[in-house]
């Protein structure tokens, strides 16, 4: 074989070797029983049209290309960010692995996270014998100072009661008695890792709060706390916190998982790094107000720490653009009575002045979107400010009442007049959407980039480029260290966006003597 070692290729381009190409042939020919390339082409060609997705549409009980992933994989997102924690699933192997490589793939980092191995016997029996040996070891073997445990799909359709096999595994002896082990069960059946992350928040808050509320009381530590939700941009936790120091705002994080995603090559594995401590979270309840960063996946943290911890938590908007950023900073101001800074004040002007720079390039540019609903939401809006327009907007995650919420902003804007929500649709529905509606560009995950392919594929006017922002990013490294919040973030965005434009416009207009007419080096 041409694979040696004295020149290791890569899969490409080694696959276009003449001995694999004649090999995959071989395959091909005699063991894949395809159907000839004409058909192919006939159905793809097919699979484009009005009538197709007409069909597309109709879809009730299958989902093709999800744009949603599962619950626990958010649940451990949220215990990752607490302090020397061990996000622990109880369920199948398989599916541990699936989120360690999900977050090992988008971080670039190891991903500290067990499971108990539920196999045939358990599926029959129960897993209560799989979580004493497993509780017991993961502490044994990985020294937690707490493990979180949520579920997977084998566990949930049994029926396995944690609050028992936890009550089970103390009387047991397993572990000790005052052994900090909050859980929350994730059927991956319902929802998605956003509801699986909002899970495991009022899993944890509740394990250390709601017996203890004695002696509390609201505004007594003058802090903030704020929710992130499930959110993969470690630049995100550093805006926030960043923004706050310049406000001199004490706060809390609930789940700050930026240390431990974004640990340093030098010599030593740390299989734990920052996060938020027991004793900020027990602390927690004598806040000032809690601010939810992402509402629309926050739903049951948000109730717990109204009715538990009687704090008011704001109706706020995911603090993405330029409006919502000032609506974050001065409920900021309003709870904590500190003012905002020169500073903020400043780096808003400077967006304004990028947004102003930019706005020629942008004004009118059509963008179809995907993602979580309150990055979908945020989004949309800010393309709005920049006088972008959205064409397609898909979540798969999202309920009625966002939609409807949606629908609402988007008929107060010129720019959204052109919009359809799409709500609970996967990304194969997206692909008819862009096939027969062309947007200049898709904002989403990698998975988007099938979907560019089979634009390209069709013909290279039917192409539409995809901007990778959300979760998750395989196929390009370190975006998840950039910002989408606050001003910071909306520079990002604007740069990113504003620049995928500029070089599309580059690629359509460099035909030598032909397209190069203009603008060449003044855009
Ligand atoms: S959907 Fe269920 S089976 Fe699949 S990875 Fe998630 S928990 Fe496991």
């Amino acid at each position: 074989m041409s694979q040696n070692v004295d020149n290791i290729q890569p899969s490409y381009p080694l696959f276009r070797n003449d001995e694999y190409k004649e090999s995959l042939g071989n395959k091909r020919a005699n063991f894949e029983e395809m159907h000839p390339a004409e058909k192919i082409q006939e159905v793809f060609e097919w699979t484009t049209t009005p009538e197709y997705q007409e069909l597309n549409f109709q879809r009730e009980a299958l989902t093709v290309n999800p744009a949603k992933a599962c619950q626990p994989l958010g649940a451990v997102l949220c215990a990752l960010g607490y302090e020397k924690t061990l996000p622990y699933v109880h369920g199948s192997q398989g599916c541990v692995a699936y989120f360690r490589t999900y977050f090992n793939r988008h971080f670039k980092e190891p991903i500290a996270c067990v499971s108990d191995s539920m196999t045939e016997d358990a599926a029959v029996f129960g897993g209560q014998k799989n979580m004493f040996d497993g509780l017991e070891n993961a502490k044994a073997l990985y020294k937690p100072d707490m493990i979180a445990v949520s579920t997977t799909c084998m566990a949930e359709v049994i029926g396995d009661d944690l609050n028992a096999f936890i009550g089970n595994s103390r009387k047991e002896g397993h572990i000790p008695d005052d052994y900090p082990v909050p859980f929350a069960h994730t059927p991956s059946f319902v929802g998605s890792h956003t509801t699986g992350w909002d899970n495991m928040q009022e899993g944890i808050l509740r394990y250390f709060t709601l017996n203890y509320m004695e002696g509390k009381e609201v505004g007594s530590n003058g802090k903030i706390n704020i929710i992130p939700g499930f959110e993969t941009y470690l630049g995100n936790f550093r805006v926030i916190k960043r923004m706050l120091a310049e406000m001199d705002v004490p706060y809390t994080l609930l789940s700050d998982p930026e240390e431990v995603l974004d640990t340093p090559a030098d010599g030593q594995f740390r299989m734990y790094a920052g996060g938020t401590t027991q004793d900020e979270v027990k602390d927690a309840p004598n806040a000032l107000d809690t601010l939810l960063l992402q509402p629309w996946q926050s739903d049951k943290a948000k109730k717990f720490v109204q009715n538990t911890w009687n704090h008011d938590v704001p109706k706020l908007n995911i603090p993405m653009g330029l409006e919502w950023t000032d609506e974050f900073l001065m409920k900021v101001a309003e709870v904590t009575g500190k003012p905002i800074p020169e500073s903020l004040a400043k780096e808003r002007g400077r967006l304004v002045d990028m947004m102003t720079d930019s706005h020629a390039w942008l004004h009118g540019k059509r963008f179809a979107l995907w993602g979580d609903p309150d990055f979908v939401m945020g989004m949309s809006k800010f393309l709005m400010e920049l006088g972008a327009e959205p064409t397609h907007i898909l979540c798969h995650n999202a309920n009625k009442r966002w939609k409807k919420a949606m629908d609402k902003m988007l008929s107060e804007s010129p720019y959204g007049q052109g919009a359809t929500v799409h709500q609970g649709k996967d990304l194969w529905h997206l692909r008819s959407l862009v096939f027969t509606d062309k947007p200049d560009f898709m904002i989403g995950n990698s998975y988007g980039k099938f979907i560019q392919r089979d634009t390209l594929h069709k013909g290279k006017e039917y192409e539409v480029p995809l901007i990778r922002i959300g979760f998750p990013i395989f196929d390009r490294h370190h975006m998840h260290r950039d910002t989408t919040l606050g001003y910071e973030g909306a520079m990002y965005m604007l740069r990113t966006l504003v620049n995928a434009v500029l070089e599309r416009l580059d690629e359509e207009t460099r035909g030598m003597g032909t397209t190069d007419y203009n603008y060449d080096l003044i855009r």
